[in-house]
C-alpha cells in the first residue's frame, strides 16, 4: 500500500512562491503525471514528496504517516532522474546493488535481486560495464533497475526520457508503463511532454506557475479542459482558440460565424480541435484564405488566420490546394469549447 496525500502543500523561497496550495490524494498503485511548462513547480512538488526539499506549508502523508520531517531514506521512495545519476566508478552490477547495501538489506539476497532487476530491464549482458561504456538508453535502464531493485512503495521519476532520442523515448516509455504495472508501485512522473503524460498517466495534473490548473484522466483533460491554458497545452496540435464576440447566440470573429452558441452576448474565446472540424463542401463557419498547408502522411493539415490566431483543421490526406486559396471549414456548434474571454475559464 502506498497512498500519498498532499494537503495544501506549498513551497516558498523568500517571497517567491514555487508551489501554491497543492492538495491531492494519489491512490495506491496510481500512475500520476505532473505536467506543465518549465518552471511551473513540477520538480519542486516531487522533491518535496521525496524529502529532498522542505515543505513551507501543508502536510505530506504516505500511508497516513506524516513524512514532512522524515529523511529521504526513511520514506521508501525511489527516484529516477533525467541525468541518471549513476556512480561512474561502479559497474552496472554495483550501481544496481548500491541501494541494497545502503539500506543494510541481507547481503545473501543481493545477487538474486540485482540479477532480477537487471533482467527486467534487459541489462543482463552489460553488468560489468561502467556507465561511460553505455549508451544513453542503457544508462537510463540502469537507473530504472536501481530504482526497482529494492521494491519501493513509491517511484518518483523526473523527466526520465528527456535525454533519449525520439525512437528510444517511445520504447523506454512503454517499458516504464509496463514496469510500473508489474511492480504495482505508486508512481509520480514529471514531464513537460504532453504526449508522455497522455500515454502514461492514470491521472494528469496540469500545473502553471506553481498552481494546479486541472487534475483528471487523460481523456477528461483532453475532452473537457478546465481553461484555455490546459486546452492549449494538451493535444497535438493544440486546441484552436479564437477570440470573438457573441451576439444573439452567434459567435463572430474575422472570417468566422458560428451560430447556436449558448453564451450571453459579449466577448468569448471559442475553441475546437483540428481533428473535430472538416473541410466544408459549400460555405462553412470559417471561410478564409489558406495560410499554410502541411502534408502529414495520414492527413493534410490546413491552417488559416483568424485575427491573431492560427487555426488548423485536419483534412483528408488527398486534399490539395495552394497557399492563398480560399477554404471553407465546417465547425459545428457541438465540437466547440467555450471559455471566458478574460480569465480563460471553461464555461459550462
Ligand atoms: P523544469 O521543467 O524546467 O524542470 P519545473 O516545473 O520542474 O521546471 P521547478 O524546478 O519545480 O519547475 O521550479 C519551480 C520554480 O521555482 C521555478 O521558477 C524555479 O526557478 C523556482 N526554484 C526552484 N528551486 C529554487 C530555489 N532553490 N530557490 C529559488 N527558486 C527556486
Amino acid at each position: 500500500m502506498a497512498e500519498i496525500q498532499l494537503r495544501n502543500v506549498g513551497k516558498r523561497w523568500g517571497t517567491f512562491v514555487g508551489v501554491h496550495n497543492f492538495d491531492l490524494t494519489i491512490a495506491d498503485k496510481e500512475f500520476l503525471v505532473l505536467l506543465g511548462p518549465s518552471g511551473c513547480g513540477k520538480t519542486t512538488t516531487m522533491r518535496m514528496i521525496a524529502g529532498l526539499e522542505d515543505v513551507s506549508e501543508g502536510e505530506i502523508r504516505i500511508d497516513d504517516t506524516v513524512v514532512n520531517e522524515l529523511e529521504p531514506k526513511d520514506r521508501d521512495v525511489a527516484m529516477v532522474f533525467q541525468s541518471y545519476a549513476l556512480y561512474p566508478n561502479m559497474n552496472v552490477y554495483e550501481n544496481i546493488r548500491f541501494p541494497l547495501k545502503v539500506r543494510g538489506i541481507d547481503p545473501a539476497t543481493h545477487h538474486d535481486r540485482v540479477m532480477q532487476a537487471a533482467e527486467r530491464v534487459e541489462l543482463g549482458e552489460f553488468l560489468h560495464r561502467k556507465p561511460a561504456e553505455l549508451s544513453g538508453g542503457q544508462r537510463q535502464r540502469v537507473a530504472l533497475a536501481r530504482a526497482i531493485v529494492r521494491k519501493p512503495k513509491v517511484f518518483l521519476m523526473d523527466e526520465p526520457l528527456s535525454n533519449l532520442d525520439a525512437k528510444l523515448r517511445v520504447s523506454t516509455r512503454a517499458q516504464i508503463k509496463n514496469l510500473s504495472h508489474d511492480l504495482q508501485a505508486t508512481t509520480i512522473y514529471v514531464t513537460h511532454d504532453q504526449i508522455e503524460a497522455m500515454t502514461l498517466a492514470d491521472r494528469v495534473v496540469v500545473m502553471k506557475k506553481g498552481v494546479v490548473q486541472q487534475v483528471g484522466s487523460p481523456t477528461e483533460i483532453y475532452d473537457h479542459p478546465a481553461n484555455t491554458f490546459v486546452a492549449s497545452f494538451i493535444g497535438s496540435p493544440a486546441m484552436n482558440l479564437m477570440d470573438g464576440e457573441v451576439t444573439g447566440g452567434v459567435f463572430r470573429a474575422p472570417h468566422v460565424e458560428i451560430a447556436g452558441i449558448n453564451a450571453p452576448d459579449g466577448p468569448l474565446t471559442l475553441g475546437f480541435r483540428a481533428e473535430d472540424a472538416t473541410v466544408a463542401q459549400g460555405s462553412g463557419q470559417i471561410n478564409a484564405p489558406i495560410y499554410t498547408l502541411e502534408l502529414l502522411g495520414d492527413a493534410t493539415m490546413i491552417s488559416v488566420r483568424v485575427g491573431e490566431a492560427l487555426v488548423s483543421v485536419k483534412a483528408d490526406k488527398t486534399y490539395r490546394a495552394e497557399i492563398g486559396d480560399m477554404v471553407s471549414l465546417s465547425v459545428p456548434t457541438e465540437i466547440c469549447h467555450l471559455f471566458n474571454a478574460e480569465d480563460g475559464a471553461r464555461l459550462g
